[in-house]
């Protein structure tokens, strides 16, 4: 059987889930748009930038190869979480920023661990290294 998904409230319900469950305590403070991206990218899985540069609003895009049903729910999650914390410490928002880079010294790991994300974050990391290339190679060309 074959179940056709309104694949933009999935990813919007599910951002929304994330942010309750994870961020209460720090709330939105723009306009943040979350969508599939329009480029099935070969190595970026999602990203986030300012709309116009300015800081009215945001936008996650999340690469539409995540939507390939041999793609567990779990790695999904973990690329919008990966985005999310990006929002929350200031990159691509309006939050305040307390770090320079948005990578350097691990802070996006140890905000994910300080939500309890270790598990899901080796385990997402470990199938996007063992199947990532597949998924690009079925997918695109
Ligand atoms: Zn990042």
């Amino acid at each position: 059987m074959v179940t056709k998904i309104d694949y933009d409230k999935y990813l919007a319900s599910k951002t929304a889930a994330l942010i309750r469950e994870n961020f209460s305590e720090r709330g939105i403070t723009n306009i943040l748009i979350v969508r599939w991206s329009n480029k099935k990218s070969k190595r970026i899985l999602g990203h986030i930038k300012p709309v116009n540069d300015t800081e009215f609003g945001s936008i996650i895009e999340i690469n539409p190869l995540l939507k390939d049903l041999s793609v567990p729910e779990y790695v999904l999650d973990y690329v919008l979480m990966h985005e999310l914390t990006h929002y929350f410490q200031g990159f691509g928002s309006n939050h305040k920023r307390k770090h320079k880079h948005p990578h350097r010294g691990g802070i996006v790991e140890k905000e994910l661990a300080r939500h309890g994300w270790e598990e899901i974050t080796q385990k997402s990391e470990k199938w996007i290294k063992e199947n990532w290339k597949n998924l690009v190679a079925k997918k695109i060309n």
